[in-house]
């Protein structure tokens, strides 16, 4: 058994003159929970139609399983499908819609009723299989629509921004839900979103998409610590980038020059490359350990709660950081205050 639950090989999409995906070499492990994520219009939606068999590629060839499955209809793919808007049926009972893809699979009627017993055991709605659509909740219908799709066991579940409609609060319970329901039947989850904290709360991958490429991909705290490219760092959360040229580079280390001194950063880069230095906010420091920024005045403030973040300007320069400190660290606007980072918190990425 190939150990890939899907593979794009080659794919590019078209929609008339809109190049939707292009370059897309994918391989998604089998029993993985994947989030596709990245802007509006980014190809994520594109990627997963192309595995559900929605639509069909321009170019290249989409496997399941090792099977190529160009050409092969939704219905006839191992895959289902949750939508954003669920697409329930609002004339059957909760049962009546996790039983249709039994049903049009001539499952024996006792086996369809374990089943869908099962299926609604597992998302937490054993009781109410008797309902209507209208008389649960929005929370409970996106229930509904995950027992449905699960039930029929696809090898690939698509889940398509599909706790876009909930509330906050809920939608942090459902992504720690949906986690661990994905690592009890072990079936592969392919999620589009394009929330970061969602992502990162959810997958063992993150496949980071812009403008119909694949930008960066790999498991969330490699992105998030050290993403490739300045367009991943600023997407995944805040960043702070310093530009500068590579003076020297050896032995996995170099020397970035910046318009606010030298700095000695893991990574190989050509001598004289110009490169970009990434810093989060949180790892920016007042004190302790780390080389020196620069004395820096602090130009804004606020308060989020859980952290101060503010806004300070380095000395004699135009370079304004981003820096995020604890609850009790408030700094008063207008103060002076030296930054510091430690080497290994300093990003390097190719400014090409
Ligand atoms: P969103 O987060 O807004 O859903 P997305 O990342 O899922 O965006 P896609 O829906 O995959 O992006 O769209 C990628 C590109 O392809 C966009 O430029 C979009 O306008 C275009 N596109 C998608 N579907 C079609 C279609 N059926 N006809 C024409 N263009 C399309």
């Amino acid at each position: 058994m190939t150990k890939s639950a899907v593979e794009f090989i080659d794919i590019e999409m078209h929609f008339a003159d809109t190049v939707a995906v292009s370059g897309i070499n994918l391989s998604i492990k089998r029993g993985s929970f994947v989030v596709l994520l990245g802007p509006s219009g980014s190809g994520k939606t594109t990627l997963l139609n192309l595995i559900g068999g929605f639509i069909e590629p321009t170019r290249g060839q989409v496997l399941i399983d090792g099977k190529n499955v160009n050409g092969i209809p939704p219905a006839k793919r191992p895959t289902t499908t949750v939508f954003q808007d669920y697409a329930l049926f609002p004339h059957m009972s909760v049962a009546g819609n996790v039983a249709f893809g039994l049903r049009v699979r001539h499952v024996p009627n006792n086996e369809q009723k374990k089943r869908v017993n099962n299926a609604l055991e597992l998302v937490g709605l054993a009781n109410l299989g008797d309902r209507r659509i209208h008389e649960i909740s929005g929370g409970q219908r996106q229930r509904v629509a995950l027992a449905r799709a699960l039930v029929v066991e696809p090898t690939v579940l698509l889940l398509d921004e599909p706790l876009g409609a909930l509330d906050m609060k809920l939608r942090r319970q459902m992504q720690e839900e949906l986690k661990a329901i994905q690592k009890r039947v072990g079936t592969t989850f392919v999620h589009v979103t394009h929330d970061q904290e969602e992502a990162m709360a959810i997958a063992d991958t993150i496949v980071i998409m812009n403008n119909g490429f694949i930008e960066d991909q790999g498991e969330p705290k490699r992105i998030y610590l050290k993403p490739v490219s300045r367009f991943t760092a600023g997407f995944m959360g805040e960043s702070n980038f310093l530009d500068g040229s590579v003076v020297y580079s050896s032995a996995g280390l170099t020397v970035v020059e910046t318009q606010i001194g030298r700095f000695e950063v893991e990574g190989t880069a050509e001598t004289g490359a110009p490169v970009t230095l990434s810093i989060r906010p949180e790892h920016l420091k007042i004190s302790g350990k780390g080389q020196v920024l620069g004395s820096c005045k602090v130009t804004e403030t606020g308060f989020f709660g859980t952290h101060y973040q503010f806004k300070a300007i380095i000395d004699g320069t135009k370079t304004s950081l981003q820096v995020r400190l604890g609850q009790k660290q408030m700094l008063k606007l207008g103060s002076e205050i030296n930054l510091r980072v430690e080497p290994e918190d300093l990003v390097l990425i190719s400014s090409l």
